[in-house]
């Protein structure tokens, strides 16, 4: 089993601007901004599961992101 990253679609504020996880993940190209949805999305094939993405967001209080287990 591996963690990786996913986002709860009905929670992310991205529409609203916010970018806190796709700034602060270290691994290239891993969370993009959907334009069509307005949520961010995780590119599970690259995601290393370092949980820093559901630190930044639970730590503005959105609690959009989480790991999950594969
Ligand atoms: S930090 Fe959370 S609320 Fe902000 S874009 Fe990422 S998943 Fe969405
Ligand atoms: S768990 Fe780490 S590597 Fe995966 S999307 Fe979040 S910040 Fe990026």
């Amino acid at each position: 089993m591996y963690a990786v990253a996913e986002v709860v679609d009905e929670a992310c504020v991205a529409k609203k601007g916010c970018r806190l996880c796709i700034m602060y993940c270290p691994e290239a190209n891993t969370i993009l901004f959907n334009k069509e949805n307005q949520v961010a999305e995780v590119v599970e094939q690259r995601c290393k599961g370092c949980e820093l993405c559901v630190v930044v967001c639970s730590s503005a209080k959105h609690n959009a992101i989480r790991l999950v287990h594969r």
